[in-house]
């Protein structure tokens, strides 16, 4: 049987523990993979990859959006990718003034000389994950500026 589902799209599925983030066909996703940003468009070969905590982007019928991601996986095969993580937020969800606050306590839990190795390992991905939603945020509000100026 032939089928319907149009061979250029991959179907994309994002799960937190919280909630079933996305699920849909998109054309292309660049995701925060551990050994730099990890292009995926359909046919791409079979991987497993680590995601660290930055900013995703997904284009589908000519748009892109973009959207954080925290610690997680990634499953890529042909048509598909599953990215389970441990967060993620579209640029509007984001609380620009507790990734600030969550980026200075982790800032501080890094330099305070009571932390052990594993403390500061854990506000190094706090660090990431703040900074990653604060990046996101910058983006989007300077998009709009732009949008607003023409
Ligand atoms: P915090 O210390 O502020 O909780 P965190 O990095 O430890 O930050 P996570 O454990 O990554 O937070 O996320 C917990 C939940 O809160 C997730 O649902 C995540 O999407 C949400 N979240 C965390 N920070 C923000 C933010 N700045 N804006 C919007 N949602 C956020």
């Amino acid at each position: 049987m032939a089928d319907s589902v149009s061979p250029k799209t991959i179907m994309l599925e994002v799960v937190t523990p919280y909630e079933i983030f996305f699920e849909g066909r998109i054309e292309k996703i660049v995701l925060p993979a551990q050994d730099g940003q990890l292009g995926v468009m359909p046919g791409h070969s079979p991987l497993v990859v680590a995601v660290t905590p930055g900013i995703a982007s997904i284009e589908t019928k000519g748009e892109q959006k973009k959207f954080v991601v925290s610690e997680g996986f990634a499953e890529i095969a042909h048509q598909a990718v599953i990215i389970v993580c441990n967060a993620a937020e579209w640029s509007e969800e984001i609380d620009e003034n507790r990734a600030k606050s969550a980026l200075e306590r982790a800032e501080a839990k890094l330099h305070d000389p009571v932390n052990n190795d594993e403390q500061k390992l854990y506000a190094r991905h706090a660090m990431r994950r703040a900074k990653a939603r604060l990046k996101l945020a910058a983006e989007s509000s300077k998009d709009k500026k732009k949008r607003f100026m023409e």
